[in-house]
């Protein structure tokens, strides 16, 4: 199969989320300080063409054992809580550090499974991300391993970037590895294996060919990357595995072996199409001028809103309808319906007047919507 033009893709993407697995960040027990300079080149390089960043780095355990002198076999779940909790401040130090100097202004954001899972928590890191690319800011994101124990764990973050790819809507997602792709075998054992350049659908037979974790610093290998391909892909998001060489983005757009996987949505279409498909369990009616307003893709705002049915929560999916009962769109309400019924008919600047605290402007933002 022919490779795809990684130039392309990385040059039409308007976010991208990077992956850095532990073994490219730490060697021979020390952070390997001018690799991650490249890496810096290549995000300001992203980002002065206007592009939205955001770093996922595992590191925090492999940096903390070092630190804390553990050795190099399994630790205990306290253990390895606590070197994350020495390594992480490091890491985040790094990051600044190096991303200072070209200007970028760096934020440490930490989660764990629940902020996926929970839909309030869900929708609030949604909004800090968000908030956080508006102004620039390039989050470094990992998981919270200080306080996430083995069963709330993604424990691998591959599947943590691409939830994070998902959650703010990234249209490509590069996961750094020590490998340059998927192959029909292990590419270390010596024999002849086949390189996939792309893939656009994970079948059994290429799960088949996942074998364990990979190297010895990471919890990730090929099964946990054809995890995350699959959550990607269903978020309409391009993800590809790389080699962390030197300067590894630039060397990906110059034509580094890897592979692709394609979906067939993009992150707008793949949002659109799962909130389509929820069942919604509240109805807005809205106003002619709001009906004319959503046509032309805007948020949804009180002051067009004529009546609010039903008991939902924030996030939750509702039907939007004319008043003649036509259904408009369908969308993740950002209020509950205790607080919506309040604000019917308001304008965006007495909502915390009426509310007694400030609120958003939208009651559905277009971005939640599907018409
Ligand atoms: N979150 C872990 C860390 O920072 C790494 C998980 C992984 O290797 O994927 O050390």
């Amino acid at each position: 199969m022919a490779a795809l033009d990684s130039a392309d893709l990385i040059k039409s993407a308007r976010k991208v989320v990077i992956k850095i697995g532990s073994a490219l960040l730490v060697q021979d027990g020390a952070l390997r300080v001018n690799w991650l300079r490249g890496l810096a080149d290549d995000v300001a390089a992203l980002k002065s063409q206007g592009k939205d960043v955001v770093l996922v780095s595992s590191g925090s355990i492999a940096l903390g054992r070092v630190m804390l002198g553990l050795g190099a076999g399994v630790l205990t779940l306290d253990k390895s809580q606590a070197a994350a909790a020495v390594g992480q401040i490091n890491l985040a130090r790094a990051y600044q550090d190096i991303l200072q100097p070209l200007d970028i202004k760096a934020a440490q954001v930490l989660l764990t499974l629940e902020d996926s899972r929970n839909r309030r928590r869900y929708l609030n890191t949604r909004a800090t991300l968000n908030a956080l690319l508006g102004m620039g800011v390039v989050a470094i994101v990992n998981e919270n391993d200080t306080v996430a124990t083995d069963e709330i764990r993604y424990g691998d973050n591959d599947r943590l970037a691409a939830q994070v790819a998902s959650l703010i809507g990234a249209d490509v997602l590069l996961l750094l590895s020590d490998v340059d792709g998927l192959y029909s075998g292990n590419p270390r054992d010596g024999n002849a294996v086949q390189h996939f350049p792309i893939i656009t659908e994970i079948t059994p037979k290429i799960e088949a060919m996942a074998g364990g974790a990979g190297s010895a610093g990471a919890s990730g290998g090929m099964k946990t990357k054809l995890m995350a391909a699959k959550i990607a892909m269903n978020a309409g998001c391009a993800m590809v595995i790389c080699e962390g060489v030197e300067k590894p983005v630039q060397a990906l757009i110059d034509g580094g072996k890897c592979t692709w996987f394609i979906s067939g949505a993009s992150p707008s279409q793949a949002r659109k199409r799962w909130i389509l498909a929820m069942k919604p369990v509240g109805v807005l009616i809205i106003d002619a001028g709001a009906v004319a307003a959503l046509g032309r893709g805007k948020s949804l705002l009180f002051a067009g809103v004529l009546a609010v049915e039903g008991m939902f929560e924030r996030g939750d999916p509702v039907d939007i309808r004319a008043e003649n009962g036509d259904n408009i769109a369908k969308g993740m309400v950002g209020y509950s319906h205790v607080e919506a019924q309040k604000l019917i008919g308001c304008q965006s600047s007495e909502i915390a007047q009426r509310l007694g605290y400030p609120g958003r402007a939208a009651l559905v933002h277009r971005d939640d919507m599907a018409i």
